[in-house]
């Protein structure tokens, strides 16, 4: 499992500071040591472990604790923040040339994946729509050529190939004058790796760069190098000027130091990351994304944005006044809900269209969650829930879902109807077996959660409550 040595040690911290109830200087000590020895382990290196776990330790004792998170949690929430901005906060993209073709210029060792980078990436281009081509400037290993042209077939794009008895910057020149007769928009050259760094591998590197002018200069280094990959990445950068890295082998199990370390040592950030032997397996470098796995607490920190955000509604009231309606609040969130569906319920939300079959997709949602108890375990102030009230509300769960179930497509899709006809719900109370007080409980609560839901969006306007008819 990757980072999972990082993932356990960080989590040793958090169980520290179970049952406190607020962050202090004192109480963080010991967690923090476990921090910092996860992060040595991980093979991070040290000046950057000191300044990490430094801005932690101020923040988690500089600002009180959200109002209803625990100690532990909030630690976990900054942590996390902190762990994004060391690898950089935002997703680096690739950059493309205004005009002309765009060079990627690739460097790197040997053996750190650079060939297999050169064919991914070109298949990740390709799949963007770019019409690409490969050149081969690997002229110390005649294998790697060959590999290059069979790798180039295998993703169906073209490489550009002269053989060993070339300079590289030749290569170079004659590929790229190719590539514009081609009308190519994105060449991507190969270059020779060495086992170390040597001064001639610097010169010839910067004459291909000479000549090329290259859009971007990327080196590839390999993940299970830890802290030696940020020092390579220095290193090319301060010798002949790069643009960014690209981490290969992040499958294995890579400790994490060089993700974790790779921006703040050398100010490049990581584009892309390789994870696996596929032609497929290159992806962009998502710091938040990349945290999330290395904590792998992403319902903790789900709830404690929520609970961030809650705070800085002011209309919204704190603790939630219902177990129902939080525990949809909560899954909404925790459900990860695909990108669609979220923007979706936004979008009903909005229009007060939040129906009985919005509600009962929810309903189905915390009933696939399983153990409803784990859910209220992470809710602070519901400590106290007893196992006889979880068993309470999940039995209110079915109960609604029987009324729901029993209730006609456009009664589902206009809750307004049941507002207006008692009749309506007579019905609908007979056919659930359930009571008629049952149903316009029902039908209120979800008129309630409309309004809340329009408050949560920060609507200030909301809606009203609308009376029930008889
Ligand atoms: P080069 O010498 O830098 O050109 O390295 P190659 O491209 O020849 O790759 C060296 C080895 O690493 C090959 O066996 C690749 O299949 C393997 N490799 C490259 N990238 C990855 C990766 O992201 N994950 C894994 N598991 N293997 C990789």
């Amino acid at each position: 499992e990757m980072f999972g040595q990082l993932t356990s040690g960080l989590e040793s911290a958090w169980n520290k500071l179970k049952g406190e109830e607020v962050l202090t200087k004192e109480n963080i000590a010991e967690p923090m040591r476990d921090i910092r020895r996860a992060l040595l382990e991980a093979d991070v290196s040290l000046p950057v472990v000191r300044r990490f776990v430094q801005t932690v330790s101020d923040q988690a004792v500089g600002t009180g604790l959200i109002r209803g998170v625990r100690p532990d949690q909030q630690l976990v929430k900054i942590v996390n923040d902190e762990l994004v901005k060391l690898m950089g906060g935002e997703v680096s993209e690739l950059v493309f040339a205004k005009s002309g073709p765009t060079v990627i210029l690739l460097a790197g060792l040997q053996g750190v994946g650079k060939t297999t980078v050169g064919a991914k990436l070109a298949l990740y281009l390709k799949k963007q729509g770019k019409n690409c081509m490969l050149i081969a400037g690997d002229v110390y290993r005649p294998a790697a050529i060959d590999q290059l042209v069979i790798l180039g077939e295998q993703v169906g794009v073209p490489v550009y190939a002269a053989g060993t008895e070339i300079k590289p910057a030749d290569i170079a020149r004659q590929g790229l004058e190719e590539a514009k007769k081609k009308n190519v928009d994105v060449v991507i050259m190969d270059t020779a790796g060495r086992l170390q760094i040597d001064k001639g591998m610097m010169d010839e590197l910067k004459e291909v760069k000479r000549v090329l002018n290259p859009t971007e200069v990327l080196l590839v280094v390999d993940a299970m190098t830890g802290q030696e990959a940020a020092a390579l990445v220095t290193t090319f950068n301060v010798e002949i000027g790069i643009t960014g890295a690209i981490l290969t082998k992040l499958d294995g199990d890579s400790r994490g130091g060089a993700a974790l370390s790779v921006k703040e040592v050398s100010g490049k950030p990581i584009k892309l990351v390789g994870r696996g032997e596929r032609m497929e397996d290159l992806e962009p470098f998502y710091p938040d994304r990349m945290a999330g796995r290395v904590l792998g607490m992403g319902d903790v920190l789900s709830f404690v944005e929520k609970a961030q955000e809650v705070v800085s509604i002011d209309q919204y009231e704190f603790p939630f006044f219902s177990l129902q309606n939080l525990l949809f609040d909560m899954t909404a969130r925790i459900e990860q809900m695909r990108q669609e569906d979220a923007e979706e319920l936004q979008k009903k939300i909005m229009s007060a269209k939040f129906d009985f079959n919005d509600f009962l997709k929810q309903t189905r949602a915390v009933a696939r969650m399983g153990s409803m108890s784990r859910v209220i375990g992470m809710i602070p102030g519901m400590g106290k829930v007893t196992p006889a009230q979880i068993r309470e509300a999940e039995k209110s769960l079915k109960v609604m879902e029987s009324m729901i179930e029993a209730m006609a497509p456009e009664e589902r899709e206009k809750p307004e109807l049941l507002a207006e006809s008692a009749t309506r719900r007579k019905r609908i109370a007979q056919e659930s077996g359930k009571t008629e007080q049952q149903v316009s409980q029902l039908v209120a609560q979800l008129f309630q959660m409309r309004v809340r839901m329009k408050n949560l969006m920060g609507v200030m306007e909301g809606g009203s409550l609308p009376a029930l008819n008889n």
